[in-house]
């Protein structure tokens, strides 16, 4: 790389001309920040290791070293800069492409997506308007056609007629799956009270002149707190989130929705959205999607399948029967930063009709202008990046095909896992993997048959303190940094449903072995073996 010489921005003191530079050409001492690039570019899994420190130290002494809030008045020197970057902050943040990295949904990325995400960086182009994006508007439909047709399967002449067409959207990207879920359920809200009264009018006057006392939307208790988010954001209140008992698979209970809903109705309330969970995120269940579409239908509610995690599943021709109902949702929300392998800030709503997002349509004056191809006019970010060409990136070097390899092989890891878990006298697989999550924990066989034959009371403290050590050996686990996996509460049907705390495990990095894993429950047992944990074992016989 060329370097050139003059004066640095520091030696300057900020003079416009310096200024001018750094928008321009590196300063000679940017040399530390074109190493790191170039490492990074050669031998990515390299750089890493070399630089996460693995040791764990305590957040608050971490934040020694962030703890000044003066904005420094004069300019750094970049290499002094890099110095901060290496020595405080990547050697305290977390491996996440590690292969025994398991316990959530980020990790491992293909290599080009580093140089791709630098072009996005360099042409610094804004999707909510064509004036600052051009070729990216085409691109960013043609990406949502992609996934739309991934979804519903339409015929070739519904993208032909709707793929570009300005005055209709087949869905929107956004930054992830928080935003799409608060896009559906957005649109979904407009569409009941009747866009041109809620969007103008606001909730109270719509719902008056709707003659409904409230909304309400439906979910398994699985449900992703996005959903949360968007009930509280859209005025339909956290409180009418309506939260429905699952079956021993995490499936939502289908009886036990219908009667909530016809509930709800006689009370006045309008049923906003049915919402099918795609991949759970605690428990990777999947909900039996075509009766949601049938009681969407029944209610004439809005069918919304979170698909998040889940939607990549579709790519496999042996697992996609798994989401079958979901071409039937009005619509759906996939994460391509999860199982699409794409760096963070990805997200994607699509509408099986091409008009639906017009309920929610703006415009304005200098841009996003009535008529014009502006993607501003159906979403919900203003300014947003180029992301739409790292999926598409994904889409044709990694292709279908690879997709499906990368899908069926981290299914079959999880069924590896947990038949090791179920194999082992020690530990108890909690939640079976019906896609590639599971959850489980250690508990010694004499413990698992005790538990069968107690009363629930004496469950109940067994499994308290259970959770205790589930949570040590947990948190001893990310400490030691060799391998990870998070935690999480789940109803357990086993023991009468009492919420318990469980490993949950995430098999979605390709780098991920069966010797990685094996290694996870080896680790585990040998931190069982910790007095602290012996003595909570104690504790549990003498109850
Ligand atoms: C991850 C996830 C979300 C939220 O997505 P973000 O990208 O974190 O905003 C929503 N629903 C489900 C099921 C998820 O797994």
């Amino acid at each position: 790389m060329a370097e050139q010489s003059g004066p640095t921005m520091a030696q300057a003191q900020a003079n416009l001309e310096s200024l001018q530079r750094i928008f321009t050409i590196p300063e000679s001492s940017g040399a530390t920040l074109a190493q790191i690039d170039a490492a990074i570019s050669n031998n990515l899994d390299g750089f890493l290791r070399q630089h996460i420190v693995a040791i764990e130290k305590d957040l608050s002494e971490i934040e020694t070293a962030f703890n000044s809030a003066v904005i420094p008045e004069q300019p750094y020197y970049v290499s002094d800069y890099t110095d901060f970057i290496l020595k405080d902050l990547v050697s305290q943040s977390v491996h996440t492409s590690s292969p025994g990295f398991v316990g959530h949904m980020t990790s491992a990325l293909p290599y080009f997506m580093l140089p791709l995400s630098k072009i996005v960086t360099a042409l610094n182009q804004n999707l909510v308007k064509v004036e600052t994006s051009k070729a990216f508007t085409p691109l960013e439909r043609q990406v949502l056609g992609m996934l739309h047709r991934l979804i519903f399967q339409a015929e070739d002449g519904f993208y032909q007629q709707w793929l570009h067409d300005s005055e209709y959207a087949l869905g929107a990207f956004c930054s992830g799956g928080t935003v799409a879920n608060i896009t559906a359920l957005w649109s979904a809200r407009n569409r009941l009270l009747g866009e041109g009264n809620i969007a103008r009018k606001g909730l109270f006057g719509a719902l008056q002149q709707a003659n409904l006392k409230g909304l309400a939307i439906l979910v398994s208790r699985r449900g992703h707190y996005s959903l949360a988010k968007a009930a509280d954001l859209l005025g339909v209140g956290r409180d009418n989130l309506i939260a429905i008992d699952t079956d021993g698979d995490y499936r939502v209970n289908m009886l036990a929705m219908r009667e909530r809903a016809a509930q709800l109705q006689e009370e006045g309330m309008g049923i906003l959205s049915v919402v099918g969970l795609a991949g759970a995120t605690e428990t990777g269940s999947v909900d039996p999607l075509d009766e949601l579409a049938d009681l969407s239908e029944e209610l004439g509610a809005h069918f919304h399948v979170d698909a998040a995690w889940g939607g990549a599943t579709l790519f496999s021709d042996k697992h996609r029967s798994l989401l079958k109902g979901i071409e039937r949702a009005d619509s759906v929300t996939i994460d391509a930063h999860k199982q699409f392998y794409v760096p963070m800030g990805a997200g994607m709503v699509l509408f099986k009709e091409p008009g639906t997002l017009n309920s929610i349509e703006h415009h304005a004056e200098y841009i996003i202008r009535k008529g014009s191809k502006d993607l501003g006019s159906h979403t919900l970010e203003g300014s947003r990046p180029g992301m739409a060409l790292l999926v598409h990136a994904g889409l044709n070097i990694i292709g279908r095909k690879g997709y499906e390899l990368l899908i069926d092989q981290g299914m079959d890891k999880a069924a590896y896992f947990a038949a090791a878990i179920d194999a082992h006298p020690d530990f108890e697989l909690v939640v079976e993997p019906r896609l590639n999550i599971l959850g489980y924990r250690y508990c010694p066989a004499s413990l698992q048959q005790r538990l069968q034959a107690e009363l629930p009371e004496v469950k109940q403290k067994i499994n308290a303190v259970l959770d205790r050590i589930t949570s040590r050996i947990q948190k001893a686990q990310r400490a030691a940094g060799k391998t990870f996996v998070s935690r999480t509460r789940v109803d357990c049907h086993r023991y009468g449903d009492e919420v318990i705390t469980v490993f949950r495990v995430v098999l979605a990095n390709p780098l991920t072995d069966h010797e990685v894993l094996d290694q996870v429950l080896e680790q585990q047992l040998e931190l069982a073996e910790h007095p602290e944990i012996q003595a909570l074992l104690a504790d549990i016989d003498s109850l």
